[in-house]
Parts: structure tokens; sequence; C-alpha cells
């Protein structure tokens, strides 16, 4: 059965009577008491809270990084009708795609690929080339971004991977906030986990990953924007976006100035 099987994906709800959220001043002041109770609880306590919070609206985007793999085995065990899905922009590594399908055959649990409107060869042909070459910034938006909006359509929340540790961008992720680029709940089950805790759990538990992780690429996007990390390189992320100012696809790059979201 291959993941992209729309039997095997949970359902994404998309009913006319979706209501979307407010981010009313009381909200925010419920999801801030949320994330402040849950900052000492483990991340199955956070998952279980958010499936019993938001039920079907709440969904979760992965990129099978060490994270998202670590979140894919909890949700497994303690949600698992949630809804998955993954930014197929057409530009990830095989050995990713490949770890889809074993994330499926360990856990039964499958991911919904969406795909950009355009296939990789219609992209390039409109744009005279690869556009990561020349615009990333606008080859994320179309291939990423955008995406994530029809992922999240008719829901409530959205979960992802991100830890505090990873980079500046995401040293003020809340564990529950308020998301203003996507209007949706954020929910980080691992923002004060470290790498080294991921680590023993995806060894302790025998968790898939990305073998592409044993070869010095410890953060894993599409391949063009991608590299191993040189000798001597510390920031596991320096290998995204090498060479460019870019540092996020946009996913995470919101601040906000309450703090309540990222
Ligand atoms: S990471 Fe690179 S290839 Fe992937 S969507 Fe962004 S710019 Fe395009």
């Amino acid at each position: 059965m291959t993941l992209s099987s729309a039997s095997a994906v949970a359902s994404r709800p998309n009913s006319p009577s979706f209501q979307p959220l407010e981010a009313t001043p009381e909200f925010l002041a419920e999801l801030a008491e949320h994330s402040a109770r849950l900052e000492s609880a483990t991340p199955e306590e956070i998952i279980t809270w958010a499936a019993e919070r938001f039920a079907s609206r709440l969904t979760m985007a992965t990129a099978f990084g060490p994270e998202g793999c670590v979140i894919l085995s909890m949700l497994a065990r303690v949600a698992p009708k949630t809804y998955v899905f993954n930014l197929d922009t057409g530009y990830q590594f095989q050995q990713t795609l490949d770890l889809r399908d074993r994330i499926e055959e360990k856990y039964g649990l499958a991911v919904d690929m969406l795909k950009p409107e355009l296939s990789v060869p219609e992209y390039e042909v409109l744009h005279n080339g690869p556009l990561y070459k020349t615009n990333p910034t606008q080859c994320c938006f179309d291939r990423k971004i955008k995406l994530l909006h029809q992922g999240i359509q008719g829901k409530h929340a959205w979960m992802s991977g991100i830890r505090r540790d990873q980079s500046e961008d995401r040293a003020q992720a809340a564990i529950v906030g308020w998301d203003k680029k996507f209007s949706v709940v954020k929910i980080s089950p691992l923002a004060n986990w470290t790498k080294q805790l991921v680590w023993k759990r995806i060894f302790d538990e025998s968790v898939p990953y990305n073998p592409l992780h044993d070869q010095n690429y410890p953060s894993i996007g599409c391949w063009p924007c991608t590299r191993a990390l040189a000798p001597g390189e510390t920031d596991d992320r320096s290998g995204r976006w090498s060479g460019t100012a870019k540092t996020e696809c946009g996913l995470h790059t919101i601040q906000e100035t309450d703090g309540s979201g990222i």
C-alpha cells in the first residue's frame, strides 16, 4: 500500500459548518495558559491534550525530520486518526520519500502527500529554469506555503516538530500559540526538547529515520537547497539554503511581539 492511497489517509474534514477560530484576547489568554501549563508535560501529554481539545480539527505537517518521525511514533499511540500531511514539493530526496513508506509500515500511519499545482517540469518551464536558484523565497511560497494553507484548510490547529534550540527563529516557539500567518493554533510538542532527547527516543524505540542523517545531513529539506555539513560546521541548519541569507522556508518565521506563537 502506498502512502498516497486515499483510503489510508486520515480524513481532512472540510464541512460547510466549519467556523474558523478567532484570535480574541480571551482565546489568546486561554492558549497562553495551556502553553504555560504544558511546559512541564511530556510530548505525549501535549499531543493527547491537542487531540482532545481539537479532535478532527487537529492536523500535523511533517517533512519526516527526526522530530517529525518521533511525533508520528507518538501519534500512532495516542491519536492515530490525526490527519497528517507532507509538503511534497517535487524536490524532496528519494530517501525522504522512502521514509514515508517505512513510517507507514511500522505505525500504520499514512501521510497525505500534498503536491503543488504545477509539476517540477511545468514550474521550471514557467520560470525559465529552476526558481530555487534565483528566487528561493518565491519557490518556497509556491511549493510549500501554499500547500500548508491547503493542508490546514478546515482545521483549527496544526502541529509541527520544531524545537527552540534549532535556531534563533525558533527560540521563542510556544508549546501552544496562535499562528498569525495561518490563523490557526500552532502546537509544538517538542519545543523544549533537545536534539539529544530526540535521538535517544529514535534509538530507544527504533523509530525509522532518514539515512541521510548518517551522512552529515542533520537538517533535510529539498535536495537543491540542502547540503551536508562541512567539517567544523556546528549549526545543524547551515546546510539549508547555504550561501544565501535565507534560513527558513517561511513556515515557522512569524514572530509575535507578545510571544504567543511563532
Ligand atoms: S526548499 Fe528550495 S526547492 Fe524546496 S521549495 Fe524552497 S526554494 Fe524550492
